[in-house]
Order: structure tokens, then sequence, then C-alpha cells
């Protein structure tokens, strides 16, 4: 039986309490959010940390709205209150095609934006989608808040921007007009871990491409993105030809590693084909403002 290290825990109540907390236990301290990633990282002591701080009754980080001209998510929103936003489902249903294919019910229930983004899994899937939508992560300290580009978030595999002493506390997303955005993955069975998965967002001026994000989890791709292929497409026709060229930017760029869900070759070649789906799923979107796509994977 895999049991964790003996810790102590602790209960946070304010996001304030939590850095005080954090501030007096240095390194040694970790929080839990969902503990979907933690827990099963101690069980195998692969985390060991001798104190937990608990964040799950912070007030004020559980929200999803509108503020300005950005989308603002609590870092404690769960999986499956994104899952059926209603918000994110108008703005950006690449929340919902990801989250349908995240774990199971049970790991959707529990499992945080927050501890997402922080557990910097590169197979992650939010941390893909958030990298597509050229987010941004609002961290916390005793000093006050500063704001990190998702694309600087992460500083390594399982490494983020996020101090010992400080709290990821807000996701921020801009929000974009006539824009599309999907997320197509391929797991093994479901409720596994990404085979690979590709995120994108496409804003339309007529049928020119005015912006573009992609991201891409579990392929080795820099920063979760290929900025090359991004580039290749704005300004250009959101035309199939368009996004087969940006797959096959993708499927050269990335370099994924072998194991067990599959070899370097099936995964670089899924890099660019849901690359390619992805693309072409936003574009859709965007032309029609509704949300027309299958999300099921077949013969990629
Ligand atoms: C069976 C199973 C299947 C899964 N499948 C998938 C999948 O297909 N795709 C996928 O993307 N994920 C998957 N997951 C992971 C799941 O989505 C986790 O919920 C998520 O990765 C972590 O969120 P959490 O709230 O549980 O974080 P926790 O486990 O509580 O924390 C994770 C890490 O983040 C830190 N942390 C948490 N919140 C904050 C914060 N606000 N500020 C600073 N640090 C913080 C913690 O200290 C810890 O280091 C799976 C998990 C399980 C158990």
């Amino acid at each position: 039986m895999q049991v964790p290290e003996t810790f102590d825990y602790e209960r946070a109540s304010t996001v304030e309490d939590a850095i005080q907390r954090l501030t007096a236990h240095g390194d040694e301290a970790r929080v839990i959010a969902g503990g979907h990633s933690l827990l099963p990282m101690m069980k195998l002591r692969l985390a060991v940390p001798e104190v937990l701080i608990d964040i799950n009754d912070l007030p004020g980080l559980d929200h999803v709205r509108l503020d300005g001209d950005e989308l603002a998510i609590g870092a404690l929103v769960r999986h499956a209150a994104i899952l059926d936003d209603p918000i994110l489902g108008e703005h950006y249903p690449i929340f919902a095609d990801a989250e349908r294919k995240i774990a199971d019910p049970l790991v959707r229930n529990r499992g945080t934006i927050g501890g997402s983004l922080c557990q910097a899994d590169p197979a992650e899937d939010l941390s893909a989608v958030v990298t597509a939508l050229k987010g941004s992560c609002v961290i916390q300290s005793a000093n006050g808040r500063r704001t990190v580009p998702m694309r600087e978030f992460h500083t390594g595999p399982w490494e983020t921007a996020v101090g010992d002493a400080e709290l990821l506390v807000e996701v921020r997303i801009p929000v974009r007009t006539s824009v599309g955005s999907s997320y197509h993955k391929v797991e093994r069975r479901v409720g596994d871990w990404a085979v690979a998965a590709a995120g994108a967002f496409v804003q339309l001026d007529g049928d020119t491409i005015a912006a573009v994000g992609l991201g891409l989890s579990a392929v080795g791709a820099p920063d979760m993105t290929c900025p090359d292929a991004e580039q290749a497409l704005v300004g250009g026709p959101a035309s199939a030809e368009a996004f087969a060229e940006a797959a096959r930017i993708v499927h050269d760029a990335v370099s994924p590693t072998a194991d067990q869900r599959g070899p370097v070759d099936y995964k670089r070649h899924l890099a660019g084909e849901l690359t390619r789906r992805a693309l072409t799923d936003a574009a859709r979107r965007a032309r029609s403002g509704s949300d027309p796509v299958d999300s099921e994977e077949g013969n990629a």
C-alpha cells in the first residue's frame, strides 16, 4: 500500500492567512487545493512536504466573471464548474472541449484550475488551453500581486513562477470578438492523460486570420506552444491549406518522448494532425458563432 510520509495539516482561512503560513514554514510547506495531483505524488513519496496548507476555505477564489476586457477565473474554480460555466462556454468553448476529456467526474469535482496550472505537468490540459488563449496568471504574495503571462508561468517541468510564499489566485484570459476556439486530445482510454493534445483560438477579420493562439500538451513543445506556426498564420487566410502548413510546422517543431503512451513518430504525427483539427474547428466556430463540433477523436 502506498502511504504518504507523515505531515502536519493546517487550514487557511484567507489568502493573506495562507501566505502568512507559507512564509512561516518556508519550503517545507505545500498548499493543497483539489489534491488530485499532490496526494498521488505524496503517496509515491515524490513529494514529501512537512506541512500541508489547505486553501479550500479561502474566499474570493471561486469566481468566473467578465472583468473589463478579460475573463477572470479564480484559482479554486473546479474542473466541473469550468465544464459547465456559461461565460466560458459563450466566449471560449475550448474549455469545455478540454474538460470533457480531463480525468473523470470524481477528479473533476475536486481538481482546480489553480492546481492544474501549478502542477506544471507537461501533459496537463488546462495549461495548454490557457497557453493557447494567451492568458496570464495573477500571483499574490505579502507584497501584493503580480501578473505573469502563461507562456512564462511554467519555468520547467513541474516548476512554476510561484515562489515559496506565494499563491496563484487568478487566471485571466483576454476577451476577443469574432473568435472561435477548440481543443482536440487523443487518449488511450477515457479519463487518461493525453497521448497528445492541441488547442487553438482563431480570431477572424472577414476570412483573414487577425490573431491566433496554439497550445500543445504532452508533445515536448517549448512553453507548450509553437510561435513559428502562429506567426505563419496571422494575416493570411483561414484556409485548409494554411492550417495544414501550420500543422506541418508544429509536426517538425515538437520534441515528444517515447513512453507507454506511444512512440515519438506517432506523437509527432498527432501534434500536427490535432493542431490542424483544432484550427479548423476554431475557425468554423469563429464563422458560425456556434458550437457544432464533435469532440470525439477518430482516425488520428
Ligand atoms: C486519475 C487522474 C486522472 C487525471 N487525468 C488528467 C487529465 O487527463 N488531464 C489533466 O490535465 N489532468 C489530469 N489529472 C490531474 C487533475 O486535473 C488535477 O486535479 C490537477 O492536475 C491538479 O489540481 P488540484 O486542484 O487537484 O491540485 P493539487 O493536487 O491540490 O495541487 C497540485 C500542485 O499545485 C499546487 N497548488 C495548488 N493550488 C495552488 C495555488 N492556488 N497556488 C499555488 N500553488 C498551488 C500544490 O501545492 C501542488 O504542488 C488527473 C488526475 C487524476 C488523479
